[in-house]
C-alpha cells in the first residue's frame, strides 16, 4: 500500500439508499433502539459467514478461533463501536454492501412508507428491518473499519449519511486484526447510546439470542463483560424457553419486528436427527410477493450456519421464518451439494409435515387465532392447492373462505359440508376479483333463495386451484357460473314462491332469443339460478369457468374464449311481458339488449357499443310511444 494517501475515493450513494436514508432520518421513528439490533445482527452474520468458510479453509481463523462481538462505548466523546472478528469486508465489498441496497423488499417497503400517513409510516418502519443504514438515525457520522479474513489490507468507509461516502485504505494498526469495527459518532440527541445501562438493557432485550457471544466494554482499558452467551436457543428444551425469548429470537432471525403468530419448536429423532424452530409471522413480511417466492428458513449443520437458500419449505410456506439444525448432514460439502442431498429432502418433508400438522391443530383448537394467520397468509397457502398434489386434501381442509352465508367470517370446507342442503350434490363456488362484485352476482340469486352456501373466491390464485380440484371428501366443486345449476330438487326457502311458469310462451321466447342471437352464444335456456335478475351468463359444462377464462385470456393463454350460455329468468316480469309481445323487431332488439345486460352484470362490455346504444334508443322511444 505504497500510494495509500492518494487512494481516498468519494462516491454518491445509489438513489434508493438516499431515499431510504431520508425516510429513516426524517420519519417519526418512535423506536430508534432498533439500529443496534441491525448492527449486531450484521456482526453476527459476519461471524457465521467466517465460521462457514473456515470449514473449507481453517487457516482463515488463524489463532483467533473464538468468534465474538464486542460493543464499546465512550461517553465522553459520544462514541459507540460495534466490533466483530468475523469475515470482514474488502474495499469492493464495502462499496457494494454499504452504498447500495441488496435487501429484497426494500423498494416495496419504501413505496409503502411514502404512500402512508406519517403515523402509519412510523409503524411500517417498525415492522421492517432497516439494516446498516439505520445507524444514521442516531449518528452524525459513521466510520466502518474492516479487514477481510485472510487479507493484509484494511479499509475505512466513512459517511455522514447525506448523499456521499468515502473509502480509503486504513493503517493495519487502526483496524481490527480481522473483521469489522463500526464506529458511530452519536448525535447530541442520541448520547444515551453511549451509556452502559442503556446499552446493556437494549442488547439483552433485542439481541440476547444471536448465535455469537456479545461483550460490552464500558470504559476504554477495562475488561469487557459478557452480556449474551451466544448459545443456540433451539438446542434448549422447550419447557425452559420463555415466550419473550422466543420472540427475541424470532425478531433477530426473521428481520421482523412484530410478535410471531405461531411458534413451532421440535426435535426430530430416529433416522434423521435435526432440530427445527419455525415461526409464522404476525404480519406479512415485505418480500412475501417477490417474484422469486424464495423462502427464508436458515439451514444450520451442527450449529454452523450454512445457507438460507436451501428451500427447506415449499414455496407456499415461504412466509414461515426460522431455522433447521441438522445433526446428520456433512459439514464439509458445498452449499450446492447440500441442496441436492437426499438427507435434506427427508428433512424438508419432515419439517413441512410438522408445520402443516401444527396449523391444522391450531385451526381446530383456536379458530380466531388461525383466522388471523389465514387473513395474512391464506392467499399464499392456497398456491399449495395446485402445487402440492400430495398434500392437497390436507390443505383443502385447512383453507378458509368467505361465503354467501358466513357474514364476512371465514368458513372451512368441513363446516360447509356439515351444512349441506338436502339434495345438494356439490360444493358451489364463485370466482372473481372483487368480493363486493361477487356478492352482487346474479348467478347467486337462486342459491340464496334456497339457502345454499356458495364460496366467494376473490384471490387471483383461486381460479387456478379450483380448475384443478375436482372434489373434496367426495363432493365435486362446481362453479355457479358454469354448466346447469341442478337446483330444481332443492326447495326454495320461501315456500310461497311459485315455481317457474315454463309454459309454451316462455319456451317459444327462449327459442326466439336463441335464433336471434345466433353465433353470439352457445345456447339460451330458462334458468333455476335467477330469482331477481332477468338474465345471466354461464360457461358451458366442460372447459374453464367464466372467471378462469378471463384470467387465461388476460395472460394470453387462450386464443378464443368459449361462447357463453345465456340463461333467462322465466319468472321475471320483463321476460314474461316479452314472451307475450307480438312485435318481432322489438323482441329482436330486446334479445340483443338482454345479452348485453348479462355481459355488463359480469363486469364486461357490450359486444358492440354502437349497436347497443342504437338498440337502447330504439326500444326506449318505442316504450314512450306505446
Ligand atoms: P442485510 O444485513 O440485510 O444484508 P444490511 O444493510 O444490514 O443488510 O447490511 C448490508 C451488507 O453490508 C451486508 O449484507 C454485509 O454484506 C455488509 N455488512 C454489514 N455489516 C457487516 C459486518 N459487520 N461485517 C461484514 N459485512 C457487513
Ligand atoms: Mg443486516
Amino acid at each position: 500500500m505504497t500510494d495509500a494517501p492518494n487512494r481516498t475515493e468519494s462516491r454518491a450513494f445509489e438513489a434508493d439508499v438516499s431515499r431510504l436514508l431520508h425516510i429513516m432520518v426524517h420519519a417519526v421513528y418512535s423506536d430508534k433502539d432498533v439500529f443496534l439490533r441491525e448492527l449486531i445482527s450484521n456482526a453476527a452474520d459476519a461471524c457465521e459467514k467466517l465460521r462457514y468458510e473456515a470449514i473449507a479453509e481453517p487457516a482463515l481463523l488463524g489463532d483467533d478461533g473464538k468468534l465474538r462481538i464486542l460493543v464499546g462505548i465512550n461517553a465522553e466523546n459520544r462514541r459507540l463501536t460495534i466490533e466483530d472478528n468475523g469475515i470482514g469486508m474488502s474495499r469492493d465489498d464495502m462499496v457494494e454492501a454499504l452504498g447500495t441496497i441488496a435487501r429484497s423488499g426494500t423498494r416495496a417497503f419504501m413505496e409503502r412508507v411514502e404512500a402512508a400517513q406519517a403515523k402509519e409510516g412510523a409503524q411500517l418502519i417498525g415492522q421492517f428491518g432497516v439494516g446498516f443504514y439505520s445507524a444514521f438515525m442516531v449518528a452524525d457520522r459513521v466510520d466502518v473499519l474492516s479487514r477481510r479474513a485472510g487479507s493484509d489490507e484494511a479499509w475505512l468507509w466513512s459517511s455522514d449519511g447525506k448523499g456521499e461516502f468515502s473509502v480509503a485504505p486504513a493503517a493495519l494498526e487502526d483496524a481490527p486484526p480481522r473483521g469489522t469495527r463500526v464506529v458511530l459518532h452519536l448525535a447530541e440527541a442520541a448520547k444515551t447510546y453511549a451509556e452502559r445501562h442503556t446499552l446493556e438493557r437494549i442488547i439483552k432485550a433485542q439481541s440476547g439470542h444471536v448465535p455469537v457471544p456479545i461483550s460490552l466494554l464500558s470504559k476504554p482499558g477495562e475488561e469487557p463483560a459478557q452480556i449474551a452467551d451466544g448459545a443456540a436457543l433451539w438446542t434448549r428444551p422447550k419447557a425452559e424457553i420463555s415466550k419473550e425469548e422466543y420472540t427475541d429470537f424470532y425478531r433477530s432471525i426473521a428481520g421482523q419486528y412484530d410478535e410471531p403468530a405461531e411458534t413451532i419448536h421440535f426435535r426430530a429423532e430416529g433416522r434423521h436427527e435435526y432440530a427445527a424452530l419455525a415461526f409464522v409471522p404476525g404480519s406479512r413480511p415485505f418480500d412475501l410477493f417477490d417474484v422469486d417466492r424464495a423462502g427464508r428458513m436458515k439451514l444450520y449443520v451442527k450449529r454452523v450456519f450454512i445457507t438460507d437458500e436451501a428451500e427447506l419449505l415449499p414455496r407456499y410456506l415461504r412466509f414461515v421464518r426460522g431455522i433447521v439444525d441438522s445433526a446428520d448432514l456433512p459439514l464439509n460439502v458445498s452449499r450446492e451439494m447440500i441442496q441436492d442431498s437426499p438427507l435434506l429432502a427427508a428433512v424438508r418433508k419432515g419439517v413441512t409435515n410438522r408445520i402443516l400438522a401444527d396449523l391444522v391443530k391450531l385451526a381446530d383448537s383456536d379458530a380466531a387465532r388461525f383466522a388471523a394467520i389465514w387473513e395474512n397468509f391464506g392467499t399464499v397457502i392456497k398456491e399449495g392447492l395446485y402445487e402440492d398434489y400430495e398434500r392437497r386434501d390436507q390443505l383443502l381442509g385447512l383453507a378458509r373462505f368467505k361465503t354467501t352465508t358466513s357474514a364476512g367470517g371465514w368458513r372451512g370446507l368441513k363446516d360447509y359440508l356439515g351444512a349441506l342442503k338436502e339434495n345438494q350434490t356439490a360444493i358451489y363456488v364463485l370466482a372473481g376479483d372483487d368480493l363486493a362484485r361477487l356478492e352482487a352476482s346474479p348467478q347467486l340469486e337462486g342459491f340464496r333463495a334456497r339457502g345454499i352456501e356458495v364460496l366467494l373466491l376473490s384471490d387471483p390464485v383461486d381460479s387456478f386451484w379450483v380448475a384443478g380440484t375436482p372434489e373434496f371428501e367426495g363432493k365435486p366443486l362446481k362453479s355457479v357460473t358454469q354448466g346447469a345449476a341442478d337446483l330444481a330438487l332443492i326447495p326454495l326457502l320461501d315456500k310461497d314462491e311459485k315455481p317457474a311458469a315454463t309454459d309454451s310462451g316462455i319456451t317459444d321466447f327462449v327459442a326466439f332469443v336463441k335464433l336471434t342471437l345466433g353465433d353470439a352464444v352457445a345456447d339460451v335456456r330458462a334458468s333455476d339460478r335467477l330469482t331477481e335478475s332477468a338474465v345471466c351468463l354461464v360457461a358451458p359444462e366442460n372447459g374453464p369457468d367464466r372467471q378462469f377464462e378471463r384470467l387465461l385470456a388476460a395472460a394470453g393463454r387462450l386464443d378464443a374464449s368459449a361462447k357463453p350460455i345465456l340463461e333467462i329468468n322465466p319468472r321475471h316480469a320483463l321476460v314474461v311481458a316479452l314472451a307475450g309481445a307480438a312485435d318481432e323487431s322489438f323482441k329482436a332488439d330486446a334479445a340483443h339488449l338482454l345479452l348485453d345486460e348479462a355481459r355488463i352484470l359480469d363486469g364486461e362490455r357490450p359486444a358492440d357499443a354502437r349497436a347497443f346504444s342504437q338498440r337502447l334508443a330504439k326500444v326506449l322511444s318505442k316504450g314512450l310511444q306505446g
